[in-house]
């Protein structure tokens, strides 16, 4: 058995929080949006499972809040960051900015999630998000965040051909005296390949900043984390493409539990494949065409990986013979891993990402 060879370490514990978001980007990955129908997890579920994440898997160390939009959450957010501080978590928000209406109100909304214990909170903007969130807001937001301790990570999403890039972030009056402040030492900035699934004719530079960004071609993303969406599924991953990939979804939670739902992973080898090799390393692979087709995001190619019929006779064909490799790669990869860094979840490379979607 895999399993018995495989001992998985999640480093994170992450809420999908809600599918509902004040926005409804194009190519959000869980196709949040404000209907009010939607999932949310209620507080109580969210202290069960802090409890049970952490009492089942001691390697994690960081809690993230993430959805939709988590500040729809409310004062049950602030709950739930002080709970997951009494585990002993680092924690983190991710969030649109939405409620950072002015300075005034991001102060107030800010400081008790401070108290509350939150270490990092997160705003992703850009061209698609400020359709929906204005940028005074992110201004508002990620200048009082700093203020008060907070870390910040600004993701700014976008290709070549984005209008709003860092240029434009770093000049706006408020951000350059804050980055001439001593608040600065607070603020991450980073870029993130925001692909549109929609836009098949994707200029050539945006499709080569995915491709080149990392010679580690395995995915970081998936096994990282313990997922939990609204309705109460193990996810195992957080991929752009994860909602048109059935195998990602665990099933429910209830009735099995967190750890044996997770840990059943272990037998799937293409999912330790695709942390070793990457889902177009894994095509590169077992491709006998040498002008293999080169996909303009990771999480394209693993659609592609487990759609294709043509792709999946390739992978019964070969993945026996990949065996003894793969699993001394992953077995190698896990030793050589440093303990978790609460790192943004992303793959990283001079400040741009790979985005996996939360
Ligand atoms: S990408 Fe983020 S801000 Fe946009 S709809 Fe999805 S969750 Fe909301
Ligand atoms: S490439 Fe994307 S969809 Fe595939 S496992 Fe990684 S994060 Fe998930």
């Amino acid at each position: 058995m895999i399993s018995d060879f495989i001992k998985f370490k999640p480093a994170n514990l992450v809420f999908v929080s809600t599918y509902k978001c004040t926005a409804a980007c194009k190519n959000c990955c869980f196709t949040c949006s404000q209907d009010a129908t939607l999932p949310s997890l209620p507080i109580n579920r969210i202290l069960h499972y802090l409890e049970e994440g952490t009492t089942g898997f001691p390697s994690i160390k960081l809690a993230v809040f993430t959805g939709g939009e988590c500040f729809l959450l409310g004062k049950d957010l602030v709950k739930a960051i002080a709970a997951a501080k009494t585990h002993g978590l680092q924690t983190r928000c991710v969030t649109n900015g939405y409620w950072a209406t002015s300075k005034e109100t991001a102060v107030k909304t800010l400081s008790k999630l401070r108290s509350a214990g939150l270490d990092e909170l997160n705003f992703s903007t850009g061209d698609e998000h400020q359709r929906y969130v204005p940028f005074n807001r992110i201004i508002s937001g990620v200048t009082t965040a700093c203020e008060i301790g907070i870390r910040t990570v600004l993701v700014i999403e976008g290709g070549a051909d984005s209008g709003f890039t860092v240029q434009t972030f770093i000049s706006t009056p408020e951000i350059a005296e804050l980055l001439k402040s001593p608040f600065s030492k607070n603020l991450i900035i980073m870029t993130n390949v925001w692909i549109d699934f929609s836009n098949k004719s994707i200029n050539g530079e945006q499709q080569n900043v995915a491709l080149n960004l990392s010679e580690d071609t395995g995915c970081s993303n998936i096994l990282e984390s313990v997922i939990i969406s609204p309705d109460e599924r193990l996810l195992s991953c957080c991929g752009l493409t994860l909602k048109d990939i059935p195998e990602m979804d665990m099933g429910k939670i209830q009735g099995k539990g967190l750890k044996k739902l997770y840990e059943e992973q272990a037998n799937d080898f293409l999912k330790l494949w695709l942390r070793v090799e990457g889902p177009q390393g894994i095509i590169d692979n077992i491709s006998d065409d040498p002008l293999n087709h080169k996909f303009k995001h990771p999480c394209e190619a693993c659609l592609a990986l487990f759609s294709s019929d043509k792709i999946r006779e390739k992978l019964i064909e070969n993945y026996t013979s990949r065996v003894p490799d793969i699993m001394f790669k992953y077995k190698f990869k896990g030793l050589l891993q440093k303990a978790h860094d609460p790192a943004f979840l992303c793959n990283t490379n001079g400040g741009s990402h790979i985005c996996y979607g939360i």
